[in-house]
Order: structure tokens, then C-alpha cells, then sequence
């Protein structure tokens, strides 16, 4: 029994539509794909990612600024300087980007700075960090957590709703079991429950689900097989340097040939595959990447 007003497939008729930029929308017929590093490194990195990534192509770019890291120690983000990076990728190519808010105090300047806001993971909780973006005019991301049952995912993602902002998508990424192979448990039972229980469009992050890039690909085929909305994958121009999360990311060429391999398991549910990129490449690089 969910407990949800707002949040619940029986608050309206429709579904909702998520819009992030003029072309790019979650909960359409589209599979949005949002690609990218764990870690904003550097604008030179960010020019590979996204010219590199037109062609796969995906509609968004992912890079975290404010890393929500296991140990004090390792690196924690690049801050506002990562901000501005994202900043020029997203006016130089006219890309939608997302990147992670993790207090309050981070908010203003970034809603400034990106076109969706990520809570991840270990926020799904902070009730007030919920409702504070409940206030703001952008689109939120909303992780589930990393033991959070559907009951609390869909309640954090209520908060959210309850103080005023309806553009909410959710993002399955794995949950915690006894098993520690993979990094985490990739719950496609719960993609399929929540895309009944609620209107909001879901998406899935096998990256942080299964932590190893070997594995990524098969779980990105099965999410767009059962019914989501789109994909959020961790990728990188040298995988192996990435300063976090080097196991799971893609290279950049494994992405784009992961892109081309979805299109006919879209079609096969009903769905599309764009061949737009949200990347236009018209535009001149800031930095020439090779
Ligand atoms: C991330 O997307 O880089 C991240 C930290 O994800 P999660 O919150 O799902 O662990
Ligand atoms: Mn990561």
C-alpha cells in the first residue's frame, strides 16, 4: 500500500512530461539517454564527452560538481569551478545538463548552472533538501536510495511535489542486498511498479547498479525491455583515469555502440530512440579536443 496524493497514478490522467530543454523531454515516446562522467575532471574532458557523444547520440550530459564520496578523503567535486564547465558545454552545444545538489546552500547556484537537478542517492531522504527543491523552477532527478523501499522512494519524490514542483523523474539505481558482486541490486520489479503506482516518468542508472562496466550494457537493454523512460550511464574519455568510479564507466565508443544497440529493443516496446542528439556540433568547440 503506497501512501502517496501527489505522486500516485490516480492524481491524474495522464502522465507526466518532464521537460528539460525545447527538445528534450522524459516520459514521452522518447527514451531520453543521459551520458557522461561520474566527475566533472576538466572543460577539456567535458569537450570529449560531448563531442564524442552527439553521435551516439544522447540527449543530455551527466558530470557530478558536488560528489557525495564514501571517504572525506577522496576527491569531493570541483565545485563551482565544475559549474562553470557544465555551463560552457551547455551553452556551446546547446546541451541539457544534469549535475548533483547535495544541501541547500548548493540550490541557487545550481539551478543556475544546469537543466535538472540530481538528488542522489544518499539525499533521497533530507527532507529538507526535498522540500527546499520543491521550491525551485527546474526539473529534479530524484535517486532512489540506496535501501529505500518503493513506499519511501515515492514519498521523498511526494515532498517534492507537495511544495511545488511537479517536474520529477525517478531514477532506479540500485538497492542493497546480501549479495556484493555487483555494486548494488538493479531493481527492474520496482521500475515496473512505480511506472503503475505513479504518473512521473522512471529512468535507470545501471551504472551504479552493477558498478563494473562489463555488466552495463545487458542491464541498460533490460531497462528499456520493461518500461523506462530512460537511461543515465557513466562514461568516460579514458574509463580507467576517471577520478571516480573508473570500474563502471564506459568508454566513449562503448557508449555510442551501446546507443545504436538499444534502438531496436525501443521499438520492440513501443518506444523511440532519437536520432537527434541533444549535442548540436554545429557550434564551435571552446576547447579543440583531439
Ligand atoms: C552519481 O550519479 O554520480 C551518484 C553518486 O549516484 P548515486 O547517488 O546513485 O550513488
Ligand atoms: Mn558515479
Amino acid at each position: 500500500m503506497i501512501h502517496a496524493q501527489l505522486a500516485a497514478q490516480s492524481h491524474t490522467s495522464h502522465k507526466t512530461i518532464v521537460k528539460i530543454s525545447e527538445t528534450v523531454s522524459f516520459g514521452g515516446e522518447e527514451i531520453v539517454i543521459i551520458g557522461g562522467p561520474c566527475t566533472v575532471e576538466s572543460l577539456e574532458q567535458m569537450e570529449t564527452v560531448a563531442q564524442k557523444l552527439a553521435a551516439a547520440p544522447v540527449q543530455a550530459l551527466r558530470g557530478g560538481v558536488y560528489k557525495p564520496r564514501t571517504s572525506p578523503y577522496a576527491f569531493q567535486g570541483m565545485g563551482e569551478d565544475g559549474l562553470e564547465i557544465l555551463a560552457a558545454v551547455r551553452s556551446r552545444y546547446n546541451v541539457p545538463v544534469v549535475t548533483e545538489v547535495m544541501s541547500i546552500a548548493q540550490i541557487d547556484i545550481v539551478a543556475a548552472h544546469a537543466d535538472m537537478l540530481q538528488v542522489g542517492s544518499r539525499n533521497m531522504q533530507n527532507f529538507d533538501l526535498l522540500k527546499a527543491l520543491g521550491q525551485v523552477n527546474k526539473p529534479i532527478l530524484l535517486k532512489r536510495g540506496l535501501a529505500a523501499t518503493i513506499e519511501e522512494f515515492v514519498m521523498a519524490a511526494e515532498y517534492i511535489l507537495s511544495h511545488g514542483n511537479p517536474h520529477v523523474v525517478l531514477c532506479e539505481r540500485g538497492i542493497r542486498s546480501f549479495d556484493n558482486y555487483t555494486r548494488n541490486v538493479l531493481d527492474l520489479g520496482a521500475v515496473a511498479a512505480l511506472k503503475q503506482i505513479t504518473h512521473l516518468p522512471v529512468i535507470v542508472d545501471p551504472s551504479h547498479a552493477v558498478g563494473k562496466r562489463e555488466l552495463v550494457a545487458p542491464m541498460a537493454k533490460a531497462a528499456v525491455a520493461c518500461g523506462a523512460d530512460g537511461l543515465i550511464i557513466e562514461c568516460h574519455p579514458e574509463p580507467e583515469q576517471s577520478v571516480s568510479d573508473a570500474r563502471q564507466a564506459l568508454s566513449l565508443e562503448d557508449m555510442v555502440n551501446l546507443v545504436a544497440s538499444l534502438k531496436p529493443l525501443a521499438t520492440a516496446v513501443g518506444r523511440n530512440i532519437s536520432e537527434l542528439s541533444g549535442v548540436n556540433l554545429k557550434s564551435a568547440p571552446i576547447f579543440c579536443a583531439a
